[in-house]
């Protein structure tokens, strides 16, 4: 970790900071200062929340009855993946302002190629992270953070540590200080069982990791752990993935946490499962015909079904294939230890309005959007019709609104 020079590569990475609950707020601004915790579509678990929620013990993928006994005086509020996507969209557009060159990472989350950035802009690093930060509240309503180094994963730790809305610069000649702050577990990659296994080897910060010799990290970690270690000494390994191909399916599991025939928790793991499925083919313009549920056993056996159905990336269809795939593999009194929900044969989606490719919405416009749907919902498709064909009534339609949702 001896750089000698500062910026030998220059990668940012920029991260919304709990990115649904301020996607709300940006239409509740009513609700700022207060606890927001958002729940999956179907109200069953909690999918973000805001930090005063999570400091007070409110996790992401809880129970809503849990979090509401934990905190019964926040808002609880009703997802909305569509418009988290164009969010998301419009964030993207801001990052390809300062650089062709973006990996959309996740809907939140995103790295830039920075090098040859600064001379463009006339700015440094810091003035370029500080830009992006504020163009993106000005523009899209919510913060972010960012930070800047010379690899992949220095740079995602370093957006974390002046959370929220706040930049971390850190050249080449300061990694080494830099790691002396950072847990060992605070490497992205090292949980569970290799932060574990870090403890046994008295390696408590990054800084002790990237001291440790090569050979003695490959022999407890393998490659994952060679890689990982170039990265964290300022060694550039995974390169940004600058145009990803269309995925052949979209994938959500994990373990349940604990091995249990609770049909209730399985369920609201399931349903989260899904809506973070969603979220992906939403955020992607993708749509699925294919949908697998599976449940794994304590033994580790699985049983799983699939569905062949029209294309869609709509949440309620899926999740109401979901559920019925679900209530017909389930069995009572069996011990489950993991589930998962995949999307797959995969095909963009072709179904999209003009108000949902127009790149320079604004915020505003996204919660006008938003507004509508619900009023076509409520009232059929021909109440309102899109903003941008009736610039000249917008006053108008700002009059309507208070009226249409009070009935
Ligand atoms: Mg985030």
């Amino acid at each position: 970790m001896n750089h000698t020079r500062n910026w030998y590569n220059a990668i940012a990475h920029i991260d919304a900071d709990c990115f649904y609950a301020s996607c709300e707020l940006t239409r509740r601004p009513d609700l700022k200062g207060q606890p927001v915790c958002v729940l999956s579509s179907q109200d069953a678990c909690v999918v973000a929340k805001t930090y005063d929620a999570k400091a007070i013990g409110i996790k992401t993928g809880m129970p809503v009855w849990d979090a509401k006994k934990l905190m019964p005086h926040a808002h609880f509020l009703s997802a909305d993946f569509r418009y988290y996507g164009l969010i998301s969209k419009k964030m993207f557009s801001i990052l390809r302002r300062y650089s062709p060159d973006i990996e959309e990472y996740s809907i939140d989350e995103g790295f830039v190629d920075m090098n040859g950035i600064r001379s463009m802009w006339g700015k440094s690093y810091r003035g370029i992270a500080d830009d992006i930060r504020r163009t993106v509240y000005d523009e899209v309503g919510i913060t972010v953070s960012v930070g800047i180094s010379t690899t992949r994963i220095l740079s995602k730790i370093a957006s974390e540590m002046n959370k929220p809305n706040g930049s971390t610069i850190i050249p080449g000649r300061r990694i080494a200080n830099f790691l002396r702050e950072v847990p060992v577990g605070d490497i992205p990659g090292i949980g569970g069982s290799r932060k574990q296994l870090m403890k046994k080897l008295r390696i408590q910060t990054a800084y002790d990791f990237a001291s440790t010799p090569i050979e003695r990290i490959d022999m407890v970690l393998g490659k994952v752990g060679v890689d990982l270690w170039n990265e964290i000494n300022g060694n550039p390994v995974f390169e940004l993935e600058l145009q990803p191909p269309m995925p052949k399916s979209i994938a959500r599991t994990a373990s349940l946490g604990v091995v249990t025939r609770d049909k209730q928790l399985i369920s609201s793991h399931i349903t989260y499962h899904t809506t973070r499925m969603v979220t992906e083919l939403v955020r992607k313009d993708l749509t699925t015909s294919f949908i697998s549920v599976f449940l794994r056993l304590k033994s580790f056996e699985s049983v799983g079904r699939n569905v062949r159905i029209t294309a869609t990336n709509d949440y309620s269809r899926i999740n109401h294939i979901v559920k019925a795939i679900f209530k017909h593999i389930f069995r009572g009194g069996i011990e489950y230890r993991a589930c998962g929900v995949i999307a797959s044969a995969i095909q963009p989606d072709t179904q999209q309005g003009d108000l949902f490719t127009n790149p320079l919405q604004t915020s505003k416009q996204l919660a006008l959007t938003k507004v509508m749907d619900d009023i076509n919902t409520r009232f059929g498709n021909q109440v309102l019709r899109p903003a941008n064909s009736l610039k000249k009534e917008a006053q108008e339609m700002k009059f309507q609104y208070p009226l249409l949702i009070a009935k």
